[in-house]
């Protein structure tokens, strides 16, 4: 199924994560075949008309990962860039980050290669709901739970909610989350992961003796995670100095004005084009002096390339993998911070959770609680996560995975083997 190198290296690396983690945990040699094998993986095709009339097929996955802790739970990317590789990477992180920050779920993760801003609406909604059909019998509030991720929106959930419950005459808002208020949402779920972003490093950052006011944060990414969280900083008076999306990036030492920056993305559909400051590179973002780095867009950005140079004392994974096993190992040599991926963007999810014990009850909570029980679920979390870390002398990462792991295989035991 592997079919570049580059694909072989998205789940290589989170398994190199794992391995780690589950080495000093002494875990047992089954027990490490079990959880580094997905428990299920489906591809299917997506046959929809074009606009025009044509006939275009692309490709469909869906990854149960675990569903150990619950039903298996987590996005789906609409990418040309997904692989089942890429998919199944994310459905293992996804069962780690389900398990960090303690919630009734497995992992799992979907996706769909093809780019949805060359989709018009009516084919983006096409696309959707064969997907959702092809998805009836395996998904499901007690079986696995979708929700947005990258190139996804609340609207494409409405769209999976919609096929879902009409396929099986019954409406489900359950079945997946992120969907907008009207169907069944929840408040502060649009917010959700940016706000965990920022909680988890005005948090660290405290630990560590920076004060956000005046403090460098350079962020990559400017979708929902990455401009959220850039907004959130600069409320707390941070600087911001740099800032990028798929078309490029923008310097500015003195601090960008954020607000006019989200606008412009809002009205452009990107930054392209932004005039609020230096025109840099992705690549040059990453190097940026700051005190504060925030990949916020896709995997394997920070390598053995790059690690060297990058400035920040802080790394925050707003993005799931960002950081390469090599580029990782250089910057606990060099005692940079990583608040991990599986925490640090846990924000989403958390409040996907919220939203899915909001449906089932049909009681739907204040914005205030809803963000009041997200930082509370996240600190914590993080709490435990440092105390492992210094007990065990280990970074954040692997104390993440330890207590994420440690979690699973105590609910696989308890369950005991079907066989
Ligand atoms: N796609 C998000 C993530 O990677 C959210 C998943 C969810 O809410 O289920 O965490």
């Amino acid at each position: 199924m592997l079919s570049t190198a580059r694909e072989v290296s998205v789940f290589g690396d989170a398994i190199a994560y794992f391995n780690e983690a589950a080495e000093l945990l002494d875990l047992d040699a089954g027990t490490r075949r079990i959880l580094t094998k997905p428990s299920r993986q489906i591809i299917f095709s997506i046959p929809f008309q074009r606009d025009s009339g044509e006939l275009e097929v692309y490709t469909g996955y869906r990854v149960q990962y675990s569903f150990a802790r619950g039903p298996a739970k987590g996005g789906v990317r609409f990418h040309p860039g997904v692989t089942l590789d890429e998919v199944t990477a994310l459905a293992f992180w996804m069962t780690w980050k389900c398990a960090v920050v303690d919630l009734p779920f497995g992992g799992g993760k979907g996706g769909v290669t093809c780019d949805p801003i060359k989709l018009s609406p009516g084919e983006l909604e096409r696309v959707t709901r064969r997907y959702a059909a092809e998805l009836v019998e395996v998904v499901g509030p007690d079986k696995d739970v979708p929700a947005p991720d990258v190139g996804t929106t609340p609207q494409i959930m409405a769209w999976f909610m919609d096929t879902y419950s009409m396929h099986i005459r019954q409406h489900t808002p359950g079945v997946v989350t992120g969907k907008p208020l009207e169907v069944g949402g929840s408040r502060g779920r649009v917010e959700a992961t940016g706000r965990g972003v920022s909680l988890t490093t005005l948090a660290q950052m405290k630990e560590m003796g920076m004060t956000p006011k005046g403090a460098r944060v350079a962020v990559q990414g400017f979708g929902n995670v990455g401009s959220i969280a850039t907004q959130m900083f600069a409320d707390h008076g941070c600087t911001i100095v740099g800032i990028s999306d798929v078309t490029g990036g923008y310097y500015n030492e003195k601090g960008l004005d954020v607000g006019g920056a989200i606008a412009y993305a809002q009205e452009h559909h990107s930054l392209d084009g932004y005039r609020g400051g230096e025109r840099i590179t992705n690549a040059q973002l990453l190097e940026l002096p700051c005190d504060v780095l925030v990949p916020a867009a896709l995997e394997k950005v920070l390598t053995a390339d790059n690690a060297a140079h990058v400035q920040a004392k802080l790394v925050v994974e707003g993005a799931n993998g960002p950081t390469t096993p090599e580029a990782d190992r250089i910057f606990n040599e060099r005692g940079i911070v990583v608040i991990p991926d599986i925490l640090a963007n846990a924000g989403g999810v958390t409040v996907s959770y919220f939203e899915w014990a909001q449906d089932r009850n049909g009681y739907f909570w204040k914005e205030s609680e809803v963000n009041d029980r997200l930082a509370d679920v996240l600190h914590t979390n993080f709490t435990e996560i440092r105390q492992v870390s210094s007990l065990r002398s280990v970074p954040l990462r692997t104390a993440a995975y330890m207590l994420a792991i440690d979690r699973v295989v105590k609910a696989m035991k308890m369950r005991g083997m079907y066989a």
